[in-house]
């Protein structure tokens, strides 16, 4: 089924696939051109999504300026600092400002391009920033658009730094700002425990399928090292992961990989890391299904893509809550080469235990 799923379009012109010298499209600012020529000719098909994007984006400068016309005014409502407080959520006037973001990025999401992808993934950030309590549910979006992007080891300190933040750990109180909605963790091990994800009552979905999808593709990457080094002449040095993983960059964590050079001293070591990794995804895939009856099943077997994420209003376990996490992931999922089918292979495996 994946194989029908389109792709995140790279930057390139949106006819000839050309990729330098490009001319962004200035309604929406998302789309590329080789020149003008091409972006005559695209016009017919591009003008409806453009003008979607370009309206939400209005909206965004419309809230904003109303908003700053309010705080220059004196507003009662409104203190003149009310963009740095950081709960701008806490200020009614402003949530049409809020929700105005929040939407702009659902658009840009759905344009399938990466520039839309990494203009929304600032949107996001920008809204976690602006109101750290994040009413908006933002931050289930942000670790699926770093994957995306190919940028694994971010998308992994994000998840971590909520993970911390949320279960209360007391790494997350030392580090503890009031200015920060979580811990803006660095560089941490992706290849870790998950206990930090799964002992709890109650999962957040969309993290752990983000969580999921990056510990996937370490392992998918690890195969392609170790494939790589079975062709290797006798003797001859391991070429660097970046070499190795260029024809799949960023989708097989390359980034993570590369600084991990004591995985790659020999086979044994890599089939270990395989082992610890396997087992984690295993006990992922329990703590959701137990969670969750409906997120494999719907993972697996989509019926039909539909990545309008609908309402934020759920009760654990249900369908709605499934669909919401679907919403906010399957399209990284589909982009890993090979991700769904491991998956399902794993979920096979899981049930006949
Ligand atoms: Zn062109
Ligand atoms: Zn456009």
């Amino acid at each position: 089924m994946e194989e029908h799923f389109p792709s995140m379009i790279k930057k390139q012109c949106e006819v000839c696939k050309k990729t330098d010298d490009l001319l962004r499209c200035g309604g929406c600012y998302t789309y590329y051109y080789c020149g003008r020529d091409h972006q005559t000719s695209d016009r017919p098909t591009h003008k409806t999504t453009c003008k979607t994007i370009k309206g939400t984006k209005t909206k965004v400068e419309e809230e904003e300026a109303k908003l700053h016309a309010r705080v220059a005014d004196d507003d009662d409502e409104l203190p003149s600092d009310v963009l740095d407080t950081g709960r701008l959520w806490a200020f009614k006037p402003a949530r049409p400002y809020l929700q105005a973001l929040f939407e702009h990025g659902e658009i840009l999401v759905r344009s399938w391009r990466q520039q839309g992808i990494e203009d929304a993934l600032t949107i996001y950030l920008k809204l976690l920033k602006l109101n750290t309590v994040d009413n908006q549910a933002a931050r289930y979006l942000v670790p699926a658009l770093y994957i995306r992007l190919g940028k694994n080891q971010e998308a992994y300190d994000f998840l971590k730094g909520w993970g911390l933040q949320f279960r209360g750990k007391p790494e997350a109180k030392q580090l503890d700002e009031p200015s920060k909605a979580y811990l803006h963790v660095k560089n941490a091990d992706a290849t870790e425990e998950v206990e930090l994800w799964t002992g709890s009552r109650f999962l957040d979905l969309a993290f752990v399928s983000s969580l999921q999808l990056i510990k996937v593709r370490l392992l998918l990457g690890l195969q392609h090292l170790l494939q790589a080094r079975a062709e290797l002449p006798q003797g001859s040095p391991m070429p660097p992961v970046r070499e190795i993983l260029a024809d799949v960059r960023g989708k097989y964590c390359d980034d993570i990989l590369d600084r991990m050079p004591e995985i790659f001293a020999d086979d044994a070591s890599i089939v270990k890391k395989q082992g610890e990794l396997n087992e984690q995804l295993k006990e992922l895939f329990i703590a959701v299904d137990k969670y969750n009856k409906h997120f494999w099943p719907m993972m697996l077997q989509p019926e039909e893509r539909d990545f309008a994420s609908g309402s934020q209003m759920y009760t654990h376990g249900s369908r709605q809550e499934a669909h919401l996490a679907f919403s906010q992931t399957y399209p990284a999922w589909c982009e890993t080469p090979m991700a769904i089918g491991m998956i399902r292979a794993a979920v096979t495996a899981a049930s006949q235990e």
